[in-house]
């Protein structure tokens, strides 16, 4: 198909098969490997979505695990069980699955322990995995190298930590969590103590933390940016993008310098395939 002709020249391809607490699983891969982060929306539904933009699940070399919750793991016993695709995850996150009773059905053989700030090879990927802080067993954001090209994921997590900022802010690529406006979750219907647990230090990033990341942090590589995580109850796409547009007006100090692309993921839709060349954009 069309999009193919262009892959040997982009150096990732990205697409997000939902993201947010429905489910997140995305595709990331370069001309020669595939790799999914999370699977945490049904398998069959993964390997439509992998059809629908002209991939199949058996050319997918492994699959990285940021954390135990629901929301990104629960695809594994099926897609495991079927295809014997390998998860590459913490020692602490693989115990954390085997002791979820919708997840301790996963194929034990797929199981391939990776150490946190540790680099690994997935086909010609070079990844490690760093910690954030966010509620669960061991979570971890995702660096990606792809022949010197840089991408970061981060969707779970209360703050920029120490660990993750040197990843964050030299990748050219970034998907980072947008998860609420302050505003609507202050207001919004979630019990005090869910409005704490979102906003605290281990819980979600807010549209604001996230633009007064990309504005004042970020490093000068940075290109584009997807983001992520958004909540349903205590966020609109709109709102995420107008929030980093303001950020960028009222904190930048030169607007017109703040040169990367923006995109919000959809919560439940997937995404185009977004085959990125970091040289000329193929959209
Ligand atoms: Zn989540
Ligand atoms: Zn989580």
């Amino acid at each position: 198909m069309t999009l193919d002709l262009f892959s040997h020249l982009t150096d990732f391809d990205i697409c997000s098969f939902g993201s947010g607490s429905s489910g997140n699983s995305y595709y990331i891969g370069n001309a020669d490997t595939s790799i999914l982060v999370d699977a945490g929306i049904n398998g069959r539904n993964i390997v439509r979505n992998l059809e629908e933009i002209g991939k199949n699940i058996r050319q997918i070399s492994g699959i990285l695990v940021t954390h135990d919750h629901i929301d990104h793991i629960k695809g594994l016993p099926d897609l495991s069980q079927r295809f014997g695709i390998k998860i590459y995850t913490t020692a602490k996150t693989w115990d954390a699955i085997l002791q979820n009773r919708f997840t301790k059905h996963v194929r034990l053989s797929c199981y391939n322990e990776i150490i946190s700030l540790k680099e690994f090879v997935i086909g010609t990927l070079k990844i490690t995995a760093f910690p954030v802080e966010h509620d669960a067993a061991d979570p971890h954001g995702f660096h990606i190298e792809s022949k010197g090209k840089k991408l970061s994921i981060a969707t779970d997590l209360g703050c920029i930590n120490k660990e993750s900022l040197p990843y964050l802010s030299q990748s050219q690529v970034l998907i980072l969590e947008s998860n609420y406006d302050e505003t609507m979750l202050a207001a919004g219907p979630y019990p005090p103590y869910l409005k704490a647990r979102i906003a605290g230090k281990v819980g979600h990033l807010s549209n604001q933390q996230a633009a007064d990341f990309l504005v004042e942090h970020r490093g000068n590589g940075l290109k584009h940016v997807f983001l992520a995580h958004l909540s349903e109850h205590n966020n609109t796409p709109e709102k995420a993008i107008q929030t980093l547009e303001k950020t960028i007006i009222t904190k930048s100090a030169d607007p017109s310098s703040t040169a990367f692309h923006y995109h919000a993921f959809d919560r439940k839709k997937r995404s185009r395939l977004i085959q990125i060349s970091l040289d000329s954009t193929i959209f």
